[in-house]
């Protein structure tokens, strides 16, 4: 590893010790990009990575709420406004228990990445609350919403911070918080993306993670002269980016035979019910378990179980290190062929590792679920110009996006890593180069 990485990455984990996921973003990272850092000896000279690694700005706030009993609640949110070089923050709001800061700078540093690679001017951002809808009134989200961005609406703007939703934060949520960002700002802006289609959200948005993530898969195996069609498929999760890869897998001849939630896995070997997923999940807001209770499928207990059904393609849709080594090692044995994330940092580093050296063709989050934050951007595109794009020319534009994604990161990791399927490397390069340009140009700020 390059000596200037190295000693970066040591400050950071001393720094930042208690904040494990960070930690393992950056170890995940930094030291993929040592080829390019040691043909730039100006970066250690202007701090590059270490202005790199440290958010431009952190916010931390109160959300007081009432529930419908008339009791007060409090939850503590968070806004990480992570890095502007080479565009406006941008990135989705979190809703789970498990929000903290080390949570949020980590799928911040990714989004930063990510939003790079798209091509569209974006900056990276991150935020969220320890706050779970599970359970809740629409009543009782709609004034957490409502005070949260009571707090919020100062920080952001259409071209300074621009939030989206993520894990608890879908329709709805976006919704409120716009009504009330409206309310209190007096303006009727792109200052949220993921809004309904008749407020000014785009169409395709819903739909965008998940058909990006299946499209980028397809890209993959074209280069190796493969296709989705007739493959089977087993995807973790059912919310909003599980649920259009599955869609989008059975749209490209591919067999969905596994799905999960939190609490455990469904495997339906005639291939899923997409129709009773959405209603079950989308409608309902109900447990996957109820699937069999409609005569489908087998029930498992447990999340993580889900690697073992065999698969010829697998795609982890919920959340991070939810496929460890012990999964990897399950994949393989059932001759999983690839593996690509439409979670963040979904698989840990020693089972990516493992499915890398197993021959499993790999497609890392930064790069393979960056469908849903494009679309984000043609939504922020096309309020900035007052008008809306068809559903078919969003889904090309998307198509087109996540064709270059995987191209650009195959070429760098041919450049810098001498193999042009080492995806992890040539997207962590490819969106890298431009925010460190954008950065070195900018100054030391
Ligand atoms: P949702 O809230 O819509 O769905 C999350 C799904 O993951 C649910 O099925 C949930 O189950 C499940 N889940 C949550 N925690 C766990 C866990 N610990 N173990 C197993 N399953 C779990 O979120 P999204 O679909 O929007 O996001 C999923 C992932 O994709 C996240 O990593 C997010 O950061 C990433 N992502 C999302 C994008 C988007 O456009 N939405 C864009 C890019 C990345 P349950 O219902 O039981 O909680």
């Amino acid at each position: 590893m390059n000596a200037y990485i190295s000693r970066v990455l040591s400050g950071l984990k001393e720094k930042n010790a208690h904040e494990k996921e960070f930690v393992q973003a950056a170890e995940e990272m930094l030291p993929t990009l040592s080829a390019v850092v040691d043909n730039h000896p100006e970066y250690e000279k202007t701090g590059l990575l270490e202005r790199f690694v440290e958010p431009e700005r952190v916010i931390q706030f109160r959300v007081p709420w009432t529930d419908d009993s008339g009791t007060v609640r409090v939850n503590r949110a968070f806004r990480v406004q992570y890095n502007s070089a080479i565009g406006p923050y941008k990135g989705g709001m979190r809703f789970h228990p498990s929000v903290n800061l080390g949570i949020l700078k980590f799928l911040g540093l990714e989004q930063t990445i990510k939003n790079s690679l798209t091509g569209l001017p974006m900056g990276g951002g991150k935020g969220g609350a320890d706050f779970d809808p599970h359970g809740k009134s629409d009543g009782e989200v709609m004034r957490f919403c409502q005070s949260l961005m009571t707090e919020m609406y100062r920080h952001i703007g259409f071209d300074t911070d621009v939030p989206a939703g993520d894990i608890g934060v879908g329709k709805r949520e976006v919704a409120y918080m716009f009504g009330q960002y409206k309310r209190i700002a007096g303006a009727f802006n792109g200052v949220l993306t993921g809004k309904g289609l008749s407020f000014g959200g785009s169409v395709g948005r819903t739909e965008a993670t998940g058909y990006g993530l299946c499209y980028f898969a397809q890209e993959m195996l074209k280069k190796r002269g493969d296709s989705l069609r007739g493959k089977t498929c087993v995807i973790s999760g059912s919310g909003n980016v599980a649920v259009y890869a599955a869609e989008k897998a059975t749209q490209m001849g591919a067999k969905v035979i596994a799905m999960s939630d939190s609490q455990g896995y469904i495997v339906d070997e005639s291939g899923i019910d997409l129709d009773q997923i959405k209603s079950i999940k989308e409608i309902e807001r109900a447990r996957i378990s109820e699937y069999t209770a409609r005569g489908k499928g087998v029930y498992s207990a447990g999340s993580s179980g889900i690697w073992h059904v065999p698969c010829d393609i697998a795609l982890p849709c919920a959340t991070q290190n939810e496929l460890d080594l012990e999964g990897a090692k399950a994949l393989v044995l059932g001759k999983v062929k690839l593996v690509a994330e439409g979670a963040n940092m979904p698989t840990t580093m020693d089972a990516t590792e493992f499915l890398t050296a197993n021959g499993v063709l790999f497609g890392p989050g930064k790069a393979a679920n960056a469908g849903g934050v494009s679309v984000s951007g043609l939504e922020m595109t096309q309020n900035a110009m007052h008008l809306s794009w068809t559903k078919e020319e969003v889904d090309t534009k998307l198509q087109a996006i996540m064709a270059d994604i995987c191209k650009n990161a195959s070429v760098a990791a041919k450049r810098y890593a001498g193999n042009e399927e080492d995806y992890v490397t040539g997207a962590n390069i490819a969106g890298f180069l431009k925010v460190a340009e954008a950065m070195m140009a900018q100054g030391a700020v």
